[in-house]
């Protein structure tokens, strides 16, 4: 392959033939990346083809809180948002493996994403007033918040049969999805009539209306399988449909924005740092797009990273026919519970942000390996009464695999924590919590531990810290899964897939978890995965359908 562009259609891809269809853009995935992508090159003029694997369109991003997190810009009022703020901050929490330029690149963007998105789309965005950065003490972090913005509600209404098509969990649980608690919190707050959603969903909403009325019609149920390649770089896709294989050719560009690969245990084998027990996506992105840019010859990079979250999983619980997983946050946040090893030890701020808990888990202790994972939420029965858990509603019975012991001792010995430990694990956290610290691992001290905790409590550190001292007491196994992984092929700041020779593959792009994450480890705050995502698929829109960077 030379510099420029590959000199040969590179081994493993199809070279162009006879074409079933033809268009400017072909987009592969309809999550945030994949629908703003088609949306900004569709808005721009060109002809757009829009491909979903699933039966539903949406993807994790439908499930999800629909949060983009957008570190400068102008829209919360008495907040300062500063470029070189965002870029301290996210520097202070990457440990030197950020891309630099890409990160940049997303922060100067993604404001004008944002109008872009609003101009041409029903997606509106409102900030999501308070909510703190997830690490706000670091170096141009906001304990105020501001960064964070979610779409407003929408009327699945404007959206007729479509309505019907964007991916859901079924609402059996508290902890689906983006929880059934806080949709129903951001429910009650909507003062309209119609088919209100919020979240998730609104945002796949309101990005899929701008695209039908744009003309851009999602093909589900339309997996693509290769890509096509010739002298000149990609020129196409073979997508596999009800009616068979065929080839569309994409005179532009092909957009890869299929998620990432959480659900293909070879590759969450071969290249996530750690142990990574479930994904909580819904079970589709099994690295497609991955496999298709390694057979072009693809650079990849942060291939060990993931959006990392502590799961619960429920004995005999599926989804598809897969193991599922389920996120826990609001839980391991409120007072009265903490998480402990086997040896009955605490070893993390329960508190802190998701992504954060994966270095414990994955903690190797060189006599007794991962001796972090699985771990117990280990909690009481007034933290039951008051904040219920999981399914159980407050002052509701548990079900019998939580387990359940009259003393501390008890429920130690029944579930296989070191009982000795955990009652002086539980006696020390009894007298730290008294005088509303925590000398360990300082739960409580962010902006960011209480803001899922009690908003009843007395202090701000008591949103989250409170005694463990009323039995019976309750264990409940967790371990470590991930909403989606983020490594993948290597692009430039316009989502444009690197050779592994240092080139652009040309016709070849690539954004959001299909692609190799500008932010490392790191994760911003609530949307940094969805904010980056729309930037990376806004900029590669725009560089298909123009041929210029947008600027
Ligand atoms: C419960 C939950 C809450 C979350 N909340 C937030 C939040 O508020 N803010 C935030 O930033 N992040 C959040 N996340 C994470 C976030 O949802 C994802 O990181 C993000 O949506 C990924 O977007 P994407 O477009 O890259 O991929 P996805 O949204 O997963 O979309 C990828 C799409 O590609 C399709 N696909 C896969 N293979 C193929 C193929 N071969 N051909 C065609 N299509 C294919 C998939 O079916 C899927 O529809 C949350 C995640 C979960 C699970």
């Amino acid at each position: 392959m030379s510099a420029t562009k590959p000199s040969q259609a590179p081994s493993g891809a199809t070279s162009a033939a006879t074409w079933d269809d033809t268009a400017d853009i072909v987009v592969l995935g309809t999550g945030a990346a994949g629908l703003t992508a088609a949306l900004t090159a569709a808005a721009l003029g060109a002809s757009v083809r829009l491909f979903e694997k699933s039966a539903y369109v949406g993807g994790t991003t439908a499930v999800s809180g629909g949060v983009a997190w957008v570190p400068a810009h102008e829209r919360s009022p008495g907040v300062s948002l500063t470029v070189d703020d965002a870029l301290a901050y996210l520097r202070a929490q990457s440990f030197g493996a950020m891309d630099e330029a890409g990160v940049e690149t997303f922060v100067r963007t993604a404001p004008r994403m944002l109008d872009f998105v609003e101009a041409h789309s029903d997606v509106r965005f409102e900030v999501a007033h308070g909510f703190p950065d997830y690490k706000p003490e670091l170096p141009g972090g906001k304990t105020e918040g501001g960064r964070s913005l979610g779409p407003a509600p929408y009327d699945l209404g404007r959206l007729g049969p479509w309505a019907e098509r964007i991916t859901r969990f079924p609402a059996d649980f508290s902890n689906v999805g983006f929880d059934a608690e806080t949709r129903a919190r951001l429910h009650a707050s909507v003062d309209i009539f119609g088919e209100i959603c919020v979240a998730g969903t609104a945002l796949v909403a309101g990005l899929l209306k701008g695209l039908l009325d744009h003309g851009v019609v999602p093909q589900t149920k339309h997996r693509a399988v290769e890509l096509v390649a010739g002298p000149d770089g990609v020129t196409g896709a073979v997508v596999s449909g009800d009616a068979g294989l065929f080839r569309v050719q994409a005179k532009k560009g092909v957009v890869i924005a299929t998620g990432g690969f959480e659900w293909d245990p070879v590759l969450v084998g071969d290249f996530l740092r750690g142990p990574m027990r479930g994904p909580v996506s819904p079970p589709n992105n099994t690295g497609d797009g991955l496999r298709m840019a390694m057979r072009l010859g693809a650079a990849l990079g942060n291939m060990g990273e993931a959006w990392w979250v502590p799961v619960i999983q429920i004995p005999g619980d599926t989804i598809d026919g897969q193991p599922r997983s389920r996120s826990v946050r609001l839980e391991r946040t409120r007072p009265r519970c903490i998480m402990v090893n086997r040896a009955g030890r605490r070893f993390v701020n329960e508190a802190c942000d998701y992504n954060s808990m994966a270095g414990a888990f994955h903690y190797l202790d060189p006599r007794n390996g991962y001796a972090n994972d699985p771990a117990w939420m280990v909690f009481d029965a007034e933290h039951l009464r008051r904040y219920g858990f999981l399914s159980v509603e407050p002052g509701g019975q548990p079900p019998n695999w939580f387990g359940k012991g009259r003393t501390i001792e008890e429920l130690a010995a029944l579930v296989g924590i070191e009982p000795k430990q955990l009652a002086e694990t539980i006696a020390e956290w009894n007298a730290n919590v008294e005088r509303d610290v925590d000398p360990a691992f300082g739960r409580g001290s962010s902006a960011y531990d209480g803001f899922w905790g009690d908003p009843a409590a007395s202090t701000p550190a008591r949103r989250t810290l409170g005694e463990i001292d009323t039995g019976p007491y309750y264990a409940v196994p967790l371990t470590v899964g991930a909403m989606g992984t983020k490594g993948g092929p290597k692009t430039d700041g316009d989502g444009r897939v690197l050779h592994v020779s240092g080139a652009p593959i040309p016709g070849l792009y690539a954004a959001g978890n299909a692609m190799a994450g500008f932010t490392g480890k790191a994760y911003g705050g609530a949307g940094g995965t969805i904010g980056p995502a729309m930037t990376v698929g806004f900029r590669a829109g725009h560089r298909a359908a123009t041929g210029t960077s947008f600027s």
